[in-house]
């Protein structure tokens, strides 16, 4: 039992660690060589409904908080699993909950909930903006009873093992708001109908086995009806479902930590050079216990985060600084578990090089640290915007 966990959420760990002990290191190595994507591991991760664990229940999910949702990605990585194969599932779909008509959510979460739509997508990153969302060019004009977008993005995760996709899209030239925040939209496009017909996708080769792709769409034409919430709002839409998002990744970030200190305390143990373990050596013990001190303390802040969103407070701060803190405590962790494997570290079947290559993706995306430093500084210490 780790700290603030009540018997609910330890009956969460030991039912997720149970569905991973059958997706084991060699399962998730094969996956990474042959660079393939973990369709057996998602389908499972879906049967059992742990993907649709935040959608309410009238809606065929189970309702639970994000305290219960974070645990569930940060077992996965704990047991050496890659919760960015599934973590879109789980929260792409905050825009349409939040902010879905009662149709939309109808027609879509209880197909969400049972797996039978895929909702693992969602496009905002554009190349020549990049962090500067609200620069955006990716348009949407509306036609008659359709909205028809151009433009180009990058980055964008899991679209070949996705239905549907989330797209940001501007609506209102920039130069015609008041705020450059305004006058961009939501979507939810169907990527079934859309592929092939104004969409096209080119997958990004890239170091991390993370299925992502620069997407083109060229008079692509989707109903009206496809609009989330009001015209013009998408921004703020788009922000209110990150403290959620940031949460959990920073619980992804946790559990990769566990992972690393575990292996790492466990191979100095039990390896000998100089005729002692090599764990004897302070040289080697204090990266690694400093690991754990940082992962524990990340982890508060990732349950700080957890009880402010479940009890309806703003959990901005909390969520960014979580993140923050969590994607550097897990990649030092990696760094030292590498260092204490030596030379073994380097070889794919101990795993270690393959999380120490996931796990470094968290410093960058979904945001990027610097990013959640000029959040703080602005929003938390009053000093002025630096952009
Ligand atoms: C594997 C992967 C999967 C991804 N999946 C998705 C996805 O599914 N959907 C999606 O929309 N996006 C996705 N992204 C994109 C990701 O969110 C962006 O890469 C990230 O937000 C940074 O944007 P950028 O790469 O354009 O970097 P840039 O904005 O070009 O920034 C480059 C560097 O400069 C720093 N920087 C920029 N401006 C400032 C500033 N004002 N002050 C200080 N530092 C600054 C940044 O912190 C960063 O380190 C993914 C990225 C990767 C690598």
């Amino acid at each position: 039992m780790h700290t603030y966990d009540s018997d609910d959420l330890t009956a969460i760990r030991e039912g997720v660690r149970a569905l991973c002990a059958e997706f084991d290191a060699s399962y998730w190595r094969k996956i990474d060589e042959e660079k393939s994507f973990p369709e057996a591991f998602v389908k499972a991760m879906t049967d059992a409904g742990w993907l649709s664990a935040m959608i309410p229940e009238q809606y065929g999910g189970s309702g639970l908080g994000l305290a219960e949702a974070s645990v569930i990605l940060e077992e996965v990585n704990a047991c050496g699993g890659n919760s960015g194969t599934v973590h879109g599932q789980m929260y792409n779909m905050f825009t349409l909950l939040r902010h879905g008509s009662e149709e939309q959510k109808r027609q879509y979460l209880p197909k969400l909930a049972s797996g039978e739509l895929r909702l693992q997508s969602m496009g905002v990153t554009e190349p020549t903006t990049g962090t500067d969302t609200t620069k955006i060019k990716t348009t949407a004009v509306r036609q008659g009873d359709e909205y028809v977008i151009n433009g180009q993005k990058v980055w964008i995760s899991r679209i070949q093992h996705s239905d549907l996709m989330i797209l940001l899209a501007r609506t209102t030239p920039l130069a015609e708001v008041k705020k450059k925040s305004e006058g961009m939209s939501i979507f939810l496009v169907d990527l079934r109908e859309a592929i092939g017909n104004g969409l096209t996708v080119q997958p990004i080769a890239n170091m991390v086995n993370h299925e992502t792709n620069e997407l083109f769409f060229d008079n692509l034409k989707i109903p009206a009806s496809s609009l989330i919430g009001e015209e013009g709002k998408g921004f703020r839409y788009i922000l209110d479902g990150l403290n959620a998002e940031r949460t959990l990744i920073a619980a992804e970030c946790i559990g990769d930590g566990r992972w690393f200190i575990e292996k790492s305390a466990q191979y100095a143990r039990d390896r000998v050079v100089f005729g002692r373990p090599i764990g004897q050596n302070q040289g080697v013990q204090f990266p690694i216990a400093e690991a754990h001190i940082e992962i524990e303390a990340a982890d508060l802040m990732r349950w700080r985060a957890c009880a402010e969103y479940d009890s309806g407070q703003n959990a901005g701060a909390s969520a960014n600084m979580a993140k923050y803190l969590a994607a550097k405590a897990s990649w030092e962790a990696a760094n030292a578990c590498l260092q204490t494997h030596g030379g073994f570290g380097f070889a794919c079947e101990y795993d270690v090089e393959r999380k120490f290559r996931e796990t470094r993706l968290y410093q960058v995306a979904p945001i990027s640290t610097n990013l959640i430093l000029s959040y703080v500084a602005e929003h938390l210490l009053e000093l002025p915007r630096s952009f």
